[in-house]
């Protein structure tokens, strides 16, 4: 009943896992790094083989990336971010 409508839902600045994590979106690039990367982590234990392990934390770093970068406006933001995370993915 009290089901949220999901444009209502995506406005809202957060970073959806595909776990079902949320992750908040902070104005603070750093803050924001250790939030991502430390979830990343937890995807990562739950793999014993560690290149794989390795694979699957890179992969949730920039399925989060990704979000991150839609829902950044901030042009300094933006650039922090990708300066960061050096993703193989960046134009
Ligand atoms: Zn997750």
């Amino acid at each position: 009943m009290n089901k949220m409508p999901k444009h209502t839902r995506s406005q809202l600045p957060i970073l959806a896992c595909e776990c079902g994590a949320e992750l908040l979106v902070l104005p603070d690039i750093t803050e924001m790094y250790r939030a991502i990367t430390s979830h990343a982590e937890k995807h990562q234990l739950t793999e014993l083989d560690p290149h794989k392990a390795e694979a699957i934390s890179k992969r949730i770093q920039n399925l989060l990336l990704d979000q991150l970068r839609e829902k950044t406006r901030s042009r300094e933001l933006h650039e922090s971010v990708s300066k960061r995370f050096k993703s193989p993915r960046l134009p």
